[in-house]
């Protein structure tokens, strides 16, 4: 069986002589055959150099630069896209992702299935960001008709036939959670515990996770429109409630004319509301312009051995 492991690469570069070192150890153990295609993504410090230089040491270790940096997801794709093993890895450059758990990864994979995931525990994280990311899983499966599980990222084992699936869907916006499990398949799970980065730092702040977060809802349903429809009809339905009063009290008693309070609060919350759904629509309305473009999701800047410039997905 032939192995590739696929490792998305931004400013790594001072774990990737790790990384090299822990997975020839562990792929070693599970096959004779295996590949590791590291992509960097645009990287601005000397990730490229160590890339090129581990490739000369050992031909094993393929790499790809990307032209600039497009994100982890695309950096993932372009990945998966020259991945040519019959099981295929994706892991993260800072050694978080174990390359021990391979084996049993694979193992797993053996008995039937085509996605393999781990999951990690979140011990050792602060309390706040494990109650805040319960209850996004919480409100994502609420909010989004696919499963998403806790704690599973984007660290798995994929069969060729699950890679040809991912790469069969050509959107743009790629939330890959979502992609992963909107293929189906069989998927089986494997626990680990949770690891702290080898070096370097994350390149998570907290504004790319809001974003990812809105990311996550808004490309995968319309169901925020179809919240606005709702809330339109109710504050309808309130409004015309409070009309038939207010005439058959003007009606009765006169007008009197004190209402500044009133006034103020409908205008203001009515406002946000509009503005806040005026976004929402313009969310879809800009995923829907940045898909008509249908631009490559990455461009190649160097590889090792030949590679294409750029990918196009989909039918
Ligand atoms: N990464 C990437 N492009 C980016 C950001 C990150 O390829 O624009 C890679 C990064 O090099 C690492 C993986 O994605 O291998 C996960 O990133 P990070 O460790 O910063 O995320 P965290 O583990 O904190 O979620
Ligand atoms: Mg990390």
């Amino acid at each position: 069986m032939r192995l590739s492991v696929v490792v998305p690469c931004f400013n790594e570069e001072l774990g990737l002589d790790y990384l090299h070192e822990a997975l020839v150890a562990a792929l070693s153990r599970i096959t004779g055959d295996f590949e590791v295609l590291l992509v960097d993504d645009g990287s601005t410090d000397a990730t490229l150099a160590v890339m090129r230089r581990l490739h000369e040491a050992d031909p094993r270790m393929r790499f790809l630069a990307l032209s600039r940096n497009f994100g982890k997801e695309a950096a993932m794709l372009a990945g998966l896209s020259q991945a040519t093993g019959d099981a295929v890895a994706i892991m993260d450059a800072d050694l978080q992702h174990p390359p021990e758990l391979l084996a049993q990864m694979i193992d797993v994979l053996g008995t039937g299935y085509d996605q393999v995931v781990a999951r990690r525990s979140r011990t050792g994280e602060p309390l706040l960001r494990r109650m805040v990311s319960r209850l996004y899983y919480r409100m994502m499966n609420q909010a989004v008709e696919i499963e998403l599980q806790d704690g599973v990222g984007d660290f798995r084992v994929l069969s060729q036939r699950a890679v040809q699936a991912l790469l069969s869907l050509g959107e743009y916006n790629r939330f890959s959670k979502g992609l992963f499990s909107w293929i189906g398949f069989d998927t089986a799970t494997v626990d680990y515990q949770n690891v702290a980065r080898h070096s370097g730092s994350s390149k998570w702040t907290f504004r790319k996770l809001v974003n990812y977060g809105i990311d996550g809802v808004v490309s995968f349903n319309n169901r925020p429109l179809r919240l606005a429809v709702y809330l339109g009809m109710l504050v309808t339905m309130i409004a015309f409630c409070y009309a038939i009063w207010v005439v058959w009290h003007a009606v009765k008693d006169g007008v009197d004319s004190p209402g500044y309070v009133t006034i103020i609060c409908g205008v203001l919350g009515l406002g946000g509301l509009q503005l806040m759904f005026l976004g929402i629509l313009g969310e879809y309305l800009g995923r829907i312009y940045y898909e008509t473009k249908r631009r490559p999701h990455f461009l190649v800047k160097e590889a090792s051995g030949d590679a294409p410039v750029s990918v196009a997905l989909g039918p």
